[in-house]
């Protein structure tokens, strides 16, 4: 049996995906460990939706290799979708990788381990069946515990490699989900977020997303509810109804825009108009009271003209984002826009633009915080926070709209508690417990 240390890159999905990983590794007898120097298999578990992450990881599977001098058996491994993507190149571009795995493989991980070969092992075969099905992941210590309820998007934006190296959407079934959220009820959760690449499309036999979270909404001892990301055009009335109507679903929606322009739009083929974005923001704010959004922007898309721009920064200055994550555009090979669009922006403009855009959303959100001074609000609390008040320690947590707080008082992990805000920043918000 071999020590496994798993280094995770990107996003949520592989957060998730690395504690299936350690699940499996351990499940087959194989100790997980926490640092590479105590390891004999260093498992990269990578993403590939930007390039300098890609490249990030490759210099980092350099170094990491150097541990070879200690651990001459190390078993040096690339998963996820790096993985798959770059599949054909790695083996020439990093030689010091043993074994490149694509997503859908990873139950056939103690099998590959227990091979020995000279060549790199490469498996990145895409399953449409596999959802990794009566596994439980091994989930690191917090308050919030992932569950992974569909994997894999057909939505094929134009810009994203996500359907590539994820393949295609498949939900898990609903007595799994429940299974699993039960479970973590019990062992103590409190917050569960439910995830997929479209997580509002999950659909298996009758039950879509909608019943869904009215189902897991149900499961005693669960106090918050979330689910990330959904996509706009997948909100049905049932979903909306069952987010205004389940109490413990969070007032909090991640719901990615990325253009405020009707032809850049279309050119990512995102299967909505502004209009309809707009109708389904007010649709959403007027059914969940004080609800929060958040959003995904691109700055810079394929012929994207400064009066498009502009109708992006419009359409944010109108919804008034709560935050925003927001990209320069970069063509990943592969995609339809890689393929057939101009990236045709020199990269100044598309890095002004997103000056323009980054500026205008930390206003946006430093206003709305300002607004929450004064106000007490229900927090659930991770832990010590690394900000001083001066010499008392401070401790933080968040909202149940996803903000966060960090108050002054210590207060146990994992408990609600109310926090009287008097002080905000774009990004954190700052109080004290609150006399109850
Ligand atoms: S919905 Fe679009 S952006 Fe999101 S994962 Fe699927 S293809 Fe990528």
């Amino acid at each position: 049996m071999r020590r496994v240390y798993i280094e995770t890159y990107g996003c949520q999905m592989n957060v998730a995906d690395s504690e299936l990983v350690a699940s499996i590794l351990r499940r087959a007898g194989h100790p997980i460990v926490t640092t590479p120097e105590a390891a004999e298999v260093i498992l990269l578990n990578t993403c590939a939706v930007r390039e300098h992450a890609e490249e990030r990881v490759i210099g980092r599977a350099s170094q990491l290799s150097g541990l070879r001098a200690h651990t001459p058996n190390l078993t040096l491994g690339i998963l996820g979708c790096m993985a798959q993507h770059l599949a054909e190149s790695l083996p020439q571009r990093a030689p010091f990788v043993d074994l490149v795995m694509g997503p859908d493989s990873y139950r056939r991980l103690p099998q590959i381990l227990a091979e020995t070969s000279e060549e790199t092992l490469l498996d990145v075969r895409l399953d449409r069946e596999e959802d990794y099905l009566g596994i439980d992941p091994v989930r690191r210590q917090g308050v919030n515990a992932w569950v992974t309820i569909m994997r894999g998007c057909d939505k094929f934006c134009t810009f994203c490699i996500v359907p590539f190296v994820r393949g295609r959407e498949r939900s898990v079934p609903a007595d799994e989900i429940l299974r699993q959220v039960r479970l973590l009820a019990a062992e103590g959760y409190q917050e569960v977020t439910l995830l997929g690449q479209t997580v509002n499309s999950y659909r298996h036999g009758e039950f879509e997303f909608g019943r869904l979270l009215r189902a897991v909404g149900q499961i005693e001892g669960l106090k918050r509810l979330r689910f990330t990301s959904p996509h706009p055009a997948d909100f049905t009335p049932e979903v909306i109804a069952a987010l205004a109507e389940v109490p413990v679903v969070c007032p909090g929606l991640h719901l990615p825009l990325q253009s405020g322009s009707d032809r850049q739009l279309e050119l990512m083929r995102r299967g909505y108009t502004v209009a309809q974005y707009r109708a389904l923001a007010a649709q959403l704010r007027e059914a969940v009271p004080g609800l929060t959004l958040t959003t995904d922007l691109i700055a810079g898309f394929c012929g994207e003209t400064e009066e498009e721009f502009q109708q992006t920064l419009d359409l944010v200055a109108e919804l008034r984002f709560d935050a925003a994550f927001t990209f320069k555009y970069s063509p990943r090979e592969g995609t339809h826009a890689h393929k057939k669009l101009a990236d045709d922006l020199p990269e100044a403009v598309k890095t002004e633009r997103l000056e323009r855009l980054i500026a205008l959303q930390e206003r946006i959100s430093w206003e709305i915080n300002q607004g929450l001074i004064g106000t007490t609000v229900e927090v659930l609390v991770e832990g010590p926070s690394k900000r001083q008040n001066g010499n008392t320690p401070s401790f933080y947590g968040r909202t149940p709209q996803g903000k966060t707080v960090v108050f002054a008082q210590e207060a146990p992990t994992n408990t609600l508690v109310p926090v009287h805000l008097h002080r905000a920043t774009s990004h954190t918000l700052f109080g004290e417990l609150a006399r109850v």
